[in-house]
């Protein structure tokens, strides 16, 4: 029992413009409610006064059940913006670089005459 493992919620809050480096708030209650009341006027977390004397309003973005040890880990894995949907979650677009390869290899190609890919298999990965 070390107070570690009470169950709760940690939730991310999504701030509506970034303050200087910020644009989330990650925290942990056992009261969600209780605690976006709180973070409303500006209470609980010195980040979220700052935030709400410079005029910027945020909202939940998602929450996850779990204890503060689980708070830490997802502190501790960082890019927050990446596990909020509200940051539009979407999966990376690699298209400019694999064309930009492409484009390469195919101008060898042509300066060096065909070649087979058989005899070639791809070099790089
Ligand atoms: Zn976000």
């Amino acid at each position: 029992m070390t107070g570690r493992d009470v169950p709760g919620v940690i939730y991310l809050l999504h701030f509506q413009q970034p303050y200087r480096h910020a644009r989330h708030y990650l925290g942990w209650t056992e009261d969600l409610a209780a605690r976006l009341e709180q973070h409303q006027k500006g209470q609980g977390a010195r980040l979220l006064t700052v935030v709400r004397e410079a005029g910027i309003s945020w909202s939940l973005s998602r929450t996850w059940q779990g204890d503060r040890n689980r708070e830490r880990q997802i502190k501790r894995m960082g890019g927050l913006s990446r596990s909020c949907p509200d940051c539009g979650v979407k999966p990376r677009i690699r298209q400019p670089i694999d064309l930009g390869r492409a484009a390469v290899e195919g101008t060898e190609a042509t300066a060096h005459g065909p070649r087979s890919k058989q005899l070639e298999p791809e070099a790089g990965g």
